[in-house]
């Protein structure tokens, strides 16, 4: 029995016989080639081949997991004709005189490892595509085809790496789950699995040769392990967990498609808290009406530099795209405190939680700011987004924020590009703007109720400092009065309120907050239907 860990990219456990997908063994050889001229055309008719494969991958996807995890196909058909790769494979057979295999092979590792050695988690990623797109081209030139591993009854797919175009090839009936030494959880692969519901774990230290096809093994994407050759009793462990889980899931199954209603009829938003579009998958999957808080922060922690207005605007246009018209509240970037990024060069504070931070920073920097609000208001017209301010105290501060947006409005009209100016709502996470929250709703659309930073706040615990656990209670009176007061002061305007913190997400509190009248729960996704399960067996009157 060998037990190893890896980083689980989708949620769930299960166990079954092991398939090791073995690197690509075909072994390119530099050959000398008389005529140059013939070998691009060969290599011509490769690439026409890959593209017709591309296409069919693409149609094959579209119809299984959907128009946007899809379009890495049509990615990989456009790199295919990137001048500089296919240049460089060119001048390879024209200079050197050799065989198009190995120009292939050559020119996709060097761009492989340009890739892969960029700070930028997204650009890392890609090398995976080229590789992915290289050996397509060497299969097609080898008079190989397309691969076939769709083959045999369902198993656990173990692989060193592997790439889009393996993953969705496969038959989704025959995988149980995948195994990779490597691959990032920002990897189309991983967004692929987590769209199939097919636990996936990577980053396992495991040595491919000491892993036979055949052997059983347990996946357990919950504690992100894999178990090969287990013993009887921790297979009958296993097998207890699963058959749990699979009820649990089954029973909240049959959640999906109803609606969050009361048996006395009050209806409440169930919407998803996410960090990057690659969660959506999640939103999706367990039935979320919308997406309640996209943390946008995550797009800029990480990175060397700001993301550009280009990034941002691609990242929320696919967030739009794939709700498909249900709401998709992005929050603005809420760096700070907790959240550091060097670039942003905030400086060393004695008290960052108190410090500069969120908003603050977009009003004392609106460059940073406007470029992520002209980021927000292209995408916007793609979709029903909806923008929220964080960490609001004041009635000023939502002036200048409103000032600033005319400006990004009027720069955008001047430039004649297509915009939507959003529903825009805040974010209630101070006592500050609890206090005032009855002039507040006179300014927004909505509130979104921040509970963590409201409970450190109100309760004045720093949040992140663990000797303080135990005072850290969220359920306190004056947390919950809080939450009534602004829920009553959103209403007598017209205006909705939502809970965006970890305590929407508590059940304990549910039938609490829909007494309030709290209009909207905003929780991980995994949460939904274990939301919906309480509202639908609940009466709001006792
Ligand atoms: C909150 O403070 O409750 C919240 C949702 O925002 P974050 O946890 O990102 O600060
Ligand atoms: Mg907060």
């Amino acid at each position: 029995m060998q037990c190893l860990k890896g980083k689980s990219v989708y949620k769930g456990i299960v166990k079954g016989p092991v398939v090791v997908l073995k690197q690509d063994e075909y072994q390119v050889r530099r050959k000398k080639i008389e005529d140059t001229e013939a070998e691009i055309l060969r290599l011509e008719q490769a690439v026409d081949n890959a593209k017709e494969q591309l296409q069919k991958l693409y149609d094959k996807a579209v119809v299984e997991v959907g128009e946007a995890s899809a379009a890495i196909f049509e990615v990989h058909q456009m790199m295919m004709e990137d001048e500089d790769y296919m240049d460089a494979i060119h001048n390879m057979i024209r200079t050197e005189a050799v065989n198009a295999e190995y120009a292939v092979r050559v020119t996709g590792d060097n761009f492989s490892h340009m890739f892969a050695s960029m700070d930028d988690d997204y650009m890392k990623a890609r090398a995976a595509d080229v590789e992915d797109i290289s050996n397509r081209m060497i299969r097609n030139l080898s008079g190989r085809g397309d691969l076939d591993l769709s083959a045999g009854e369902p198993a656990i797919i173990v692989a060193e790496d592997l790439t889009p175009s393996e993953t969705v090839q496969m038959d989704k009936d025959k995988i149980l789950a995948f195994v990779t030494v490597h691959g990032s959880t920002n990897s189309h692969t991983a967004i692929l699995a987590r769209m199939m519901n097919i636990p996936a774990l990577i980053g396992v230290p495991l040595s491919i040769e000491d892993v036979e096809s055949g052997m059983t093994a347990i996946v357990d994407g919950f504690e992100g392990s894999v178990i090969f050759d287990p013993d009887a009793q921790t297979c009958i462990k296993a097998e207890i967990k699963i058959a749990e889980e699979g009820e649990k899931l089954k029973l909240l199954q049959e959640l999906k498609g109803k609606d969050n209603i009361t048996l006395d009829g009050r209806q409440i938003k169930l919407y998803a808290n996410i960090g990057s579009v690659s969660d959506i998958g999640y939103v999706l999957e367990n039935d979320a009406g919308g997406i309640g808080l996209f943390r946008s922060e995550f797009l800029y922690l990480g990175k060397n530099d700001f993301p550009t207005e280009e990034e941002q605007f691609v990242a929320y246009r696919q967030a739009a795209q794939m709700m498909a018209g249900k709401k998709v509240i992005i929050r603005t970037l809420d760096i700070g405190a907790d959240k550091q990024v060097d670039y942003f060069n905030l400086g060393k504070e004695d008290n960052p939680a108190l410090g500069y931070r969120a908003i603050r920073i977009c009003l004392k920097q609106p460059n940073i700011f406007k470029t992520q609000l002209r980021a927000l208001f292209r995408a916007s017209v793609y979709g029903n987004i909806s923008v929220m301010y964080p960490m609001i105290t004041s009635v000023e501060e939502i002036e200048r924020i409103f000032e600033i947006v005319d400006e990004v409005k009027q720069e955008l009209e001047a430039q004649e590009i297509q915009y939507k100016i959003p529903e825009q709502g805040i974010m209630i996470e101070t006592p500050a703007a609890v206090m005032i929250s009855d002039e507040l709703a006179e300014k927004v659309d909505f509130f979104s109720i921040g509970t963590n930073d409201l409970t450190q706040y109100t309760l004045a615990i720093d949040r992140q400092n663990e000797k303080l656990d135990d005072f850290y209670n969220p359920h306190h009176k004056a947390v919950l009065k809080m939450i009534e007061m602004v829920v009553k002061n959103a209403h007598k305007h017209g205006k909705w309120a939502g809970i965006c913190g970890e305590l929407g997400a508590d059940l304990s509190l549910t039938e609490k907050f829909v007494r309030m009248g709290v209009d909207e729960l905003s929780v991980a996704p995994s949460m939904i239907l274990k939301l919906r399960k309480i509202i639908r067996e609940m009466r709001v009157e006792p």
